[in-house]
């Protein structure tokens, strides 16, 4: 069993695929070919924004969303603790301090309720992470930032396709910000991201600073990065795109199964009802997580932790907050752990997984036991 089966997708848009990677090679515009363009068209009208700016990662989009709202040394940033390192070092990079508000324990997304008291004449911006493929409390989010005259940065790495309130991730807030990863939900076949608004002057800010600074061809307005997506990874996610809502219904049919074998026997990271997820990840909460880990891994079945140490006790990361500071994203992973998931994933694997899953945690194991 796979932990996401990358290759079955492949074979269900094969045909596809190569004939989009075909015609970049026939066409030969490998930097900004006219698949670029016809990519952040179809992505901007998906998600409702009004611009969208490819970049080469989901890391870059991050980095050059805090460049284009001016985000500088000595300003502050309020952020999740609890997500992939990447958010936290876009902060970094720039000088800037990352201030980590701890999350909620059932979304296991920044807890909206604590963020007011972190803002102090240095914030600037707040950047949530939609973890696991489900956005956090936006709403709560943009009115708090509202209120201080901050900017919002979704950090939707994971949830792209996801909804919150009738819109789509990525367009819920100022900016959003998506990577194309290949095992993320929409995925190319290498690096790639994307960032969306609908503040016309911040995209072109955002298109400048992606092609380092320039306005024109060696007029370097600002300073700038070396940030574009190629066009084959591009023409990938085009092909892809063609089967993305076929492949959403598959997640959610996924979690359904896995829903209906584990519900009131496992924990799971709870599912607000405004909201959709995308299931990046499929994940559950139990106690001796590593114990747990360990027998899914004897009976054939992957797993990951996302993630096993929050960014505020990274050892590179520690100096920006108290360890004690934020002590339900310390429970949590310590407790969380990753199913395999994607559209392919079949009810017999699933079936599986969830049998091992409660004899490793001894939950309704009589009734479940397969062997
Ligand atoms: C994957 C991920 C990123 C970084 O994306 P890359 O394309 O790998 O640079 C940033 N934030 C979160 C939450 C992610 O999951």
């Amino acid at each position: 069993m796979e932990f996401i089966d990358l290759k079955a997708q492949y074979q269900a848009g094969r045909e596809n695929i190569n004939a989009r990677i075909q015609a970049v090679l026939d066409h030969g515009q490998y930097i900004m070919g006219p698949e670029v363009d016809e990519l952040e068209a179809r992505l901007a009208a998906f998600t409702g924004a009004r611009h969208c700016i490819t970049v080469s990662s989901g890391t870059e989009a991050l980095l050059i969303s805090l460049m284009a709202l001016g985000v500088k040394a000595g300003d502050e940033v309020i952020t999740t603790p609890f997500s992939f390192i990447a958010t936290a070092e876009a902060i970094v990079l720039l000088g800037a301090t990352p201030v980590f508000v701890d999350i909620d324990p059932a979304t296991c997304n920044i807890d909206p309720t604590l963020i007011e008291e972190n803002i102090t004449q240095r914030t600037r911006a707040i950047m949530p992470v939609s973890l696991y493929g489900q956005p956090a409390d936006m709403e709560a989010i943009n009115a708090i930032a509202y209120r201080h005259g901050l900017s919002v940065i979704e950090d939707a790495a994971q949830s792209f396709g996801a909804t919150y309130g009738g819109k789509r991730s990525c367009n819920l807030s100022a900016i959003g910000c998506t990577s194309f990863f290949p095992s993320k939900p929409l995925g190319c076949y290498g690096d790639g991201g994307a960032i969306f608004t609908s503040d016309a002057g911040l995209a072109t800010a955002m298109r400048e600073i992606r092609v380092h600074g320039q306005s024109q061809r060696y007029v370097h307005t600002r300073i700038g990065v070396g940030g574009r997506m190629d066009t084959l990874q591009c023409a990938i996610v085009l092909a892809k795109l063609d089967n993305f809502d076929w492949e959403l219904k598959q997640r959610a049919r996924a979690a359904a199964s896995y829903d209906a074998l584990l519900s009131g026997k496992i924990g799971k990271v709870a599912r607000p009802r405004d909201r959709s997820s995308v299931f990046a990840q499929y994940t559950v909460v139990v106690d001796e997580r590593d114990r747990v880990r360990a027998a899914l891994h004897e009976a054939g079945i992957p797993t990951a932790v996302h993630y096993p140490v929050p960014m505020h006790l990274q050892p590179a990361y520690a100096r920006w907050s108290a360890p004690d500071s934020a002590p339900v994203a310390q429970a949590m992973a310590a407790r969380v752990l990753s199913l395999p998931m994607g559209p392919y994933l079949d009810d017999d694997s699933i079936g599986q997984v969830c049998a091992a899953l409660l004899r490793a945690t001894g939950s309704g194991a009589a009734s479940c036991r397969q062997d």
